[in-house]
């Protein structure tokens, strides 16, 4: 619940403004909010646990909504996907990522940068083609941005998946599978996807610090990709009690509040200004 006035409260649950029969005006303004490049990256910094380096960068997109201000993906993306404009918006994204890559190489610094791909995007014919394209367009070496994917994207065609991403894999685009252990990530999948990279997703880092039980999941979760030769990245890391335990598994990379927020380009640039080890 938000409230915009002064006695006007409003929701913006997209399932609430469907029943509301809110469903044509939502997909115009979803159209509009494209067609005027409302949507913008924030961005959150990873981190090598050992010795705070800076790794790279998520992209997350937020729309910049004219009155509501800075909306989160959750109360947009799901209605995205309905609508048919999910597509139209992961490409905004990757223009944008590759501009801010762009950007900090022109300032001497190459900071790789992940983004999200939805399953219809990935779907797509030329998929990989277009994602090399726009990299070679804007100058940027193809290594500084990593894909990330779930399972969802890669199951849906199991055949077409392995070829897409051999395909990024011999042109050197890195390949994460997000939100690990979440869906029905079986170690035959992770054998077939071979990504180069493997982000446990948030709900196993949350009971690390207390729960013996989260522990003993992670731990051969780390292991096992580390003997197939992926990266490991544990998402949402809020305390130090936690990423105390996930250096002592020896999880590559840290992301999550505890370190920093996702934050605009500008904020970013500060933050990088301000950590003394960068
Ligand atoms: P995700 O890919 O799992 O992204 C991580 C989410 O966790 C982000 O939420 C981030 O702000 C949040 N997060 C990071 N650290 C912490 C922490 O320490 N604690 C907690 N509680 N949360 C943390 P955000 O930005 O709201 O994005 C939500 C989801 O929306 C993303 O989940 C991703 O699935 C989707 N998304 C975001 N940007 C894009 C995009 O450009 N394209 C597509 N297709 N999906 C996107
Ligand atoms: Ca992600
Ligand atoms: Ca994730
Ligand atoms: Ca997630």
């Amino acid at each position: 619940v938000k409230r915009s006035g002064k006695n006007h409260v409003r929701f913006y649950s997209p399932e609430l403004d469907l029943a509301s029969g809110n469903l044509v005006e939502r997909q115009r303004e979803l159209r509009n909010a494209l067609v005027q490049r409302q949507f913008m990256l924030y961005f959150q910094p990873k981190l090598n646990p050992y010795s705070g380096e800076l790794n790279g960068v998520e992209a997350l997109v937020r729309w910049q909504h004219p009155e509501r201000g800075i909306v989160a993906p959750q109360e947009f993306i799901p209605m995205m996907e309905r609508f048919g404009l999910i597509v139209e918006l992961g490409n905004q994204v990757l223009e944008l990522a590759l501009q801010a890559l762009q950007r900090w190489l022109a300032a001497d610094r190459a900071i790789p940068v992940a983004i999200n791909i939805s399953p219809q995007q990935f779907g797509r014919d030329g998929f990989a083609e277009h994602i090399i394209a726009r990299l070679t367009h804007y100058g940027v070496p193809y290594r500084l941005l990593t894909l990330e994917i779930t399972e969802t994207v890669a199951m849906a065609d199991m055949t077409r998946t392995e070829a897409v991403l051999s395909r990024l894999r011999e042109a050197g685009i890195p390949v994460s599978l997000d939100d690990f252990g979440t869906g029905y990530s079986s170690l035959s999948l992770l054998r077939v996807l071979a990504p180069n990279e493997l982000k446990i997703d948030r709900s196993f880092i949350k009971d690390l610090a207390q729960s013996p039980a989260a522990r003993v999941i992670v731990a051969p979760i780390i292991e096992m990709a580390h003997s197939l030769g992926m990266t490991v990245v544990a998402e949402g890391v809020e305390n130090e009690a936690q990423a105390d335990v996930l250096r002592s598994l020896g999880c590559d990379e840290l992301q999550g509040f505890h370190y920093a927020r996702p934050m605009t380009g500008e904020d970013f640039a500060r933050w990088c200004f301000e950590q003394p080890s960068l």
